[in-house]
């Protein structure tokens, strides 16, 4: 089975790859349960359950250019994980490569964005997150997964970050980001105006040329992804979250999936980010094909 360890359809050398798959084995930063370093490898598993073919785009994925780098190392301290994924990333954005980043804890997330070279076109982030993540430091880590959208904010400005799906918030994350200015939009909010309405919202707030989705899986409601760090009822469902991936995609340049923590899972939280990895590249493709 050692097809098991690398991402489904992931055939294509790195030279000719449109889409690279990077994992990595890091949750040194969690806060609650620990477990997401074994997400990469979990995700990968999973996403050989599905067929190729896309019945909404009529794309088959064996067709998609897709290479997988495997892990990276098991980072000792968040810097050195900081550092590694930069460097991993840096040379895929600048050959003009999408990035699909499996984690880890949510920290894995702002080195993969301040990866993006700051001489290409400018860039917003969709942050899908039930949590706002915006500590300046938390137990006097700044690179904890509790800081990991400011951290983002310090890389692209906070008018080029919007939050999705947020439902769980300290008081001090509220009033400091008051100042700060990085909107959000709360489930609760997405639950009465519709994720439709949400989503063009969020987008129409981007005013940036390309965009970037993190996706904290536990934005999506436990129901649906209960193999996770800090599950916080109320969240997304996984077609809302579809549907953001669908809008965002004549626009994406990268995108990370984090915090799926398979000791907590049953296997449908690594199938639902699996799924999600491949919908994403589905939607890319089909948007460059004018599909
Ligand atoms: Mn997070
Ligand atoms: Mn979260």
């Amino acid at each position: 089975m050692a097809h098991l360890s690398t991402f489904a359809d992931a055939n294509a050398s790195l030279e000719e790859a449109e889409f690279v798959v990077l994992g990595v084995p890091f949750d040194r930063t969690t806060s609650f349960r620990p477990g997401a370093r074994f997400g990469p490898d979990a995700i990968r598993q999973h996403s050989w359950n599905f067929e190729s073919y896309d019945l909404e785009t009529g794309i088959d994925l064996s067709e998609a250019k897709l290479h997988d780098l495997g892990n990276t190392e098991e980072f000792g301290s968040a810097e050195a994980m900081v550092r590694g994924v930069r460097e991993e990333l840096a040379p895929v954005y600048r050959a003009g490569k999408f990035p699909i980043l499996l984690g880890g804890d949510h920290a894995c997330a702002p080195p993969s964005v301040e990866a993006y070279p700051d001489d290409a076109p400018s860039l917003g982030v969709l942050y899908l997150d039930a949590h706002l993540d915006f500590r300046a430091s938390y137990l006097g880590d700044p690179r904890s997964h509790a800081c990991s959208s400011r951290r983002i904010v310090e890389k692209v400005g906070a008018r080029n970050v919007v939050v999705l799906g947020v439902r769980s918030v300290s008081r001090e994350e509220v009033d400091d980001n008051r100042t700060v200015g990085m909107p959000f939009v709360s489930a609760h909010e997405i639950a009465r105006e519709g994720i439709q309405a949400s989503v063009q919202r969020a987008l129409n707030m981007l005013k940036t040329e390309r965009l970037y989705i993190s996706l904290d899986i536990d934005a999506i409601d436990p129901a649906y992804a209960a193999g996770t760090g800090t599950p916080e009822p109320f969240g997304l469902t996984p077609r809302d979250v579809k549907h953001v991936f669908d809008q965002a995609a004549p626009r994406l340049v990268g995108l990370d999936i984090m915090e799926v923590s398979p000791p907590y899972d049953l296997g449908n939280t690594s199938a639902l980010a699996a799924r999600l990895a491949r919908e994403a590249i589905v939607r890319v493709l089909a948007s460059r094909r004018g599909r």
